[in-house]
């Protein structure tokens, strides 16, 4: 079996990744906060943690991979009063189009989902502790937990207090004793969402969701923690606190999670996405456009640590490569497949820290090979860990499905039409076709049709 070595963060080093537990791998990935649709840079996050959870269960008997929904924030809350709409309305529409979006891009559901608002008592529990032990206090309603009680703060993103500070762009409140000091839970007014606790009606802050929910489903200490980079600080600083103070782990911060794993950005053809420059990419227009799987290989086409510079060029080049696997695997229609391993120069990629770029360039190698039932079984079994190639060929390059002699009577007709150069019938199928959604491509191989409707 491979080594799987992953870049720690909280060690600054690419490490031989170990588990706690051989038998029983654990995973959790903060999720995205539910009021609008998911963009792009969201999106990286899901593929790229479907694709560890992917690889580790290959390696691994069990693997549990949690990834939450947060469906209590003052965003939700922001864009409920904004559009007048409910807030478990907001937050049951957004939560399901974005595990529809990322199903598009090939995206198994995580193991387990927990949606915050079912994991209130859990929430409170933990900030109970934190109280207890003197790393929280409560002041106007408010609980904080109180920076300064965790001198080891800051070390998973190595920010000196005073960015900390200047970064998470702190508000000075009267009930907080240190201007670090972050919400644990705060007041809810009569018609913003709110449960009763010791410190009165109120809802919880963002970062204790992902402690109480990721302790809950797979215990303290488990195996990965990862998110997109923007979340290291200060939320999953946050995280660590929050879960290392509440069990009496001060000097340790693997307490919570021993390894951290950070996706980088997306940009926008080099711009980083931003309202105020109107480039926010969502998955739900481009699925519209582009067929899904060329949109899940164009986020894994570079390494999942390095930026990743969005344009529709990327995609098309994307597809292009999957256009000429699929093709090959086209000319091995009739070839029944042989059960062959995922070859080890993909594996050994894959295990060096997902290192994508090269496990396509290695799996694009294969096509050197003829065609055979072993170099078909090979593109299966690695497609498969990748989430690709895994369609019909035929209905990937457009030659339709099954079923449809109909369609295939009516485009002879028109290559006959058009060799008699009888122009008005050969117009006329093309716009019955249109009529009923299909859409036809002349290529120098035959005319391609697909359904757009
Ligand atoms: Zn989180």
């Amino acid at each position: 079996m491979p080594q799987l070595k992953l870049f720690n963060t909280l060690s600054r080093e690419k490490e031989a990744f170990q588990p706690l537990d051989p038998a029983h791998v654990r995973v959790y990935a903060c999720g995205p906060t539910v009021y609008n649709y998911a963009h792009i840079g969201n999106a990286r996050m899901a593929v790229v943690f479907d694709l560890l959870a992917n690889l580790l269960r290959g390696l691994y008997p069990k693997v549990t991979y949690v990834s939450n929904i947060t469906d209590v924030d003052d965003k939700i809350i922001a864009a409920a009063n904004e559009t007048g709409e409910a807030i478990e309305a907001i937050t049951e529409k957004y939560g399901r189009i974005y595990n529809e979006d990322m199903s598009a891009l090939g995206v198994s559901p995580p193991d387990i989902q927990p949606r915050a608002t079912e994991h209130i008592t859990d929430m409170i529990a933990l900030i109970e502790k934190l109280i207890e032990k003197d790393h929280a206090y409560e002041g106007e309603g408010h609980v904080l937990f109180n920076v300064p009680s965790f001198p080891a703060y800051g070390g998973l993103s190595g920010r000196s207090r005073d960015d900390q500070i200047a970064g998470a762009r702190v508000e000075v409140a009267p009930y907080k004793k240190d201007p670090a000091d972050f919400v644990l839970w705060k007041p809810s007014e009569d018609d913003q969402p709110g449960w009763d606790s010791p410190w009165g009606r109120g809802r919880p802050g963002w970062h204790v969701e992902c402690s109480a929910m990721a302790e809950k489903h797979l215990g303290l200490p488990f195996d990965i923690h990862g998110g997109g980079a923007d979340l290291k600080f200060p939320h999953h600083e946050n995280e660590i606190a929050q879960s290392c103070c509440a069990h009496g782990a001060e000097d340790d911060l693997s307490a919570f999670a021993k390894t951290w794993v950070h996706n980088g950005f997306v940009t926008v053809q080099g711009e980083k996405m931003s309202k105020s420059l109107g480039n926010i990419t969502l998955v739900h227009d481009l699925i519209d456009n582009f067929p899904g799987e060329a949109l899940r290989l164009t986020l894994l086409s570079a390494h999942y640590r390095q930026p990743l510079d969005w344009s529709v060029e990327g995609i098309e080049r994307n597809k292009n490569i999957l256009d000429r696997f699929y093709a090959r695997l086209n000319q091995m229609n009739d070839m029944e497949a042989n059960e062959e391993d995922i070859p080890a120069t993909i594996m050994d990629a894959l295990c060096d820290d997902l290192n994508t770029p090269q496990a396509m360039a290695e799996l694009s190698a294969l096509l050197k090979s003829d065609n055979t039932p072993e170099l078909k079984g090979q593109l299966l079994a690695a497609g498969k860990l990748l989430g690709i190639l895994q369609q019909d060929p035929n209905a990937w390059l457009g030659f339709g499905g099954e079923g449809d002699t109909e369609i295939d009577a009516l485009l002879a007709e028109r290559t006959q039409a058009r060799t008699d150069k009888n122009f008005a019938r050969s117009d006329e199928i093309r716009d019955e076709l249109a009529a009923r959604g299909i859409e036809i491509e002349d290529t120098p191989t035959g005319t391609k049709w697909k359904r757009t409707g």
